[in-house]
């Protein structure tokens, strides 16, 4: 078993799902909080467990230069790694590799570049890319990508969608000959007689289960060409699609438009997610339009610099209008710091640059996002259509 999605209700185009993965299941639209090295900064992982995250993301990229992907397969992979025993996505490294990387010279076989952190040179292909991925052990793998930038003209968006092709290919057949190679994957496999703490291999929770790969759809800002990417990769058969390669500096109702054009041409029964979005009213409106996932630094970033999101819009707390202000950050929010601190207090702490300041910001925003999402959920199931309780089981092909 690779990955389960079975759709409850769905209300337009909006789906209410569970996605289950080897470490556990999630509840979709879901919001995927980011763990650049390992870590959603400033938040411990027993918070995140606290304010219900269920999935979270980490940077193939950052892991593999620090600490190496193959100290983190030695240390028993990424879950066992930053102890977090609930599902991770991966990303493929492109994205980081394109946007911060030195040096970087692309070829139809991968990229060479230099490492943003001491110049050193190294190389990724689509079948390192998995490799990688394999050797962190996430629940969810991406196809390596080229992202392309914006703006880019319709020739450079063409010459990029077909090396992503091209690459998806690669990436699948090498994911496919690999997977089982998750360390978690092979403690659980049955040649394992007895796991780590003596009971029988066959009561591992991750007995039988593998990891997936999601297809990831390019074609910059030309609906067309979107529509190619869509229709190829999902000849690929992939148990999952992503929407890459927005949220780069585009217009926001030009990313509308863009997932707007490409979800129709997804298949309805597998996992939709569309990569580094967004402010919490845009997760909430592409959720409507059918999105499954979303990923995105901004609540967390934008926190460490004191902007807070809240049920009355955007919140400034270094403003000095929040001096004496008993209220706390958003009324309307129920998270553990709104029902403690008030906004004086959070902007003396950002005031005095103190490292409280970065965890307690960052905490009310994830747990603003995660409501957004949980109030789209609610409102699919208290006004959507159920569906028929069938599992849209979603194997690859071999
Ligand atoms: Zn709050």
């Amino acid at each position: 078993m690779s990955l389960q999605f079975q759709i409850h209700s769905t209300a337009g185009s909006a789906r209410r799902a569970t996605l289950a993965l080897p470490h556990g299941a999630v509840e979709t639209p879901v919001f995927m909080p980011v763990g650049t090295q390992a870590t959603v900064k400033a938040i411990p992982q027993h918070l995140l467990e606290e304010l219900d995250v269920r999935i979270l993301l980490g940077n193939t990229y950052h892991l593999y230069l620090r600490p190496g992907h193959e100290t983190i397969r030695r240390l028993g992979g990424l879950h066992r790694f930053m102890s977090w025993g609930r599902p991770i996505l991966t990303d493929s490294g492109g994205f980081q590799v394109f946007s911060l990387s030195d040096l970087r010279k692309v070829t139809d076989d991968g990229v060479a570049f230099r490492s943003h952190i001491d110049g050193s040179s190294h190389f990724f292909s689509p079948e390192h890319s998995m490799d990688v991925q394999i050797a962190l052990g996430s629940d969810i793998a991406m196809a390596f990508d080229e992202c392309t930038e914006y703006p880019a003209d319709r020739s450079r968006a063409r010459a990029s969608l077909d090396r992503t092709l091209a690459w998806a290919q690669r990436s699948r057949d090498h994911f496919e000959a690999h997977k089982h190679g998750a360390p978690w994957a092979q403690r659980a496999a049955p040649s394992v007689q007895r796991s780590e703490n003596g009971a029988d291999a066959s009561s591992d929770p991750l007995q039988g289960k593998i990891p997936s790969l999601f297809g990831i759809v390019q074609g910059g800002m030309f609906a067309d060409l979107r529509r190619e990417s869509a229709e190829r990769l999902v000849e690929m058969d992939f148990p999952g699609y992503a929407i890459g390669g927005l949220s780069v500096g585009e217009p926001r109702e030009l990313t509308r438009e863009m997932i707007a054009a490409t979800l129709p041409l997804l298949p309805a029964g597998k996992p939709r997610y569309v990569m580094g979005v967004g402010y919490p009213d845009e997760i909430a409106e592409y959720a409507r339009m059918g999105v499954d996932m979303m990923d995105c630094v901004l609540p967390t970033r934008a926190a460490r610099h004191g902007l807070l999101f809240t049920s009355e819009g955007r919140l400034n707390i270094k403003n000095r209008q929040y001096a004496e202000d008993h209220n706390p950050p958003d009324p309307a929010c129920n998270c553990l710091v709104c029902r403690r601190y008030t906004r004086a207090y959070l902007r003396h702490l950002m005031q005095a640059q103190e490292p409280l300041s970065a965890v307690l910001n960052t905490l009310h925003n994830l747990a603003f996002y995660l409501e957004t999402m949980r109030k789209v959920r609610n409102d699919v199931a208290a006004n959507g259509k159920p569906q028929q309780p069938h599992l849209a089981d979603a194997p690859m092909k071999r």
